[in-house]
């Protein structure tokens, strides 16, 4: 379960799942603080989202961490933070995997998917944005492999938090979507839906079984964010001026 906590006037969502991973500080950011406007991203070298990211930070126990960032692209590519680097200058990429300490990961959406993964001995953590390009390029079992080969983990003992994004509910997509993605359990139709409905939610989770995950270190939020104007961004209802949420995740020192 994701539950919804308010620091600092700060409104975040957390995963209960990742919170019983002793030494690792998560969160999933909203559009709300004081006021219904809290984007932390989109808009580089905006003053108000620096403001903003060291807000968010502090109010989730990592105040002061370097932000390892990554310029997305709706790639398949995951990127190794080996350093702190990426804190200054973003690298291209949709997810990376660390086990640095006393950093953190993020990930920017605005409908997409940000999943958190991590080991449940806090030896390494990852972040993943997978839109529908990201999934049908298979990001989230690329990043699974990745964190395996590169750390000598175990995927029984890796801890998945799937977190807000646009809901079955609201993803109508195209038949090159529904051709792209190849997972025909991973879409719904209705009568009354003139098209295809996309669940990335579930296209992701079934990526993580075939990875060797079981369905009990996968949660999933249910939360749409083109439904839920009140807390989140979104592309699809807010177009090109759309703000962007921030889900960040690391390993404490
Ligand atoms: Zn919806």
């Amino acid at each position: 379960m994701l539950q919804v906590k308010r620091v600092s006037q700060i409104t975040f969502l957390h995963s209960e799942a990742l919170d019983r991973v002793p030494r690792i500080a998560h969160a999933f950011s909203t559009r709300r603080a004081e006021r219904n406007e809290f984007t932390l991203g989109a808009v580089s070298g905006n003053p108000v989202v620096q403001m903003n990211r060291i807000r968010f930070l502090s109010a989730i126990g990592a105040a002061g961490w370097p932000l390892l960032k990554l310029k997305q692209t709706h790639s398949a590519i995951v990127r190794d933070m080996e350093s702190t680097l990426a804190a200054t200058e973003p690298v291209e990429g949709d997810a990376a995997v660390t086990r640095l300490q006393g950093a953190v990961l993020g990930i920017q959406t605005a409908d997409c998917v940000p999943i958190l993964v991590a080991d449940s001995k806090a030896r390494a953590v990852a972040a993943i944005h997978a839109g529908w390009r990201g999934t049908a390029a298979r990001i989230a079992e690329s990043t699974v492999s990745r964190l395996l080969s590169n750390f000598g983990l175990d995927p029984k003992d890796l801890i998945v938090s799937i977190g807000p994004h646009i809901g079955v509910c609201c993803y109508e997509v195209g038949e090159e979507v529904v051709e792209a993605i190849g997972d025909p359990a991973a879409f719904e139709r209705r009568e009354e839906w003139p098209r295809a409905h996309l669940n990335l939610a579930q296209a992701n989770r079934r990526q993580f079984l075939n990875a060797g995950l079981r369905d009990q270190q996968i949660e999933i939020s249910s939360l749409c964010t083109q439904c839920r104007e009140d807390l989140f961004y979104s592309y699809r209802r807010d177009g090109k001026k759309a703000g962007r949420m921030l889900s960040v995740i690391g390993i404490v020192s």
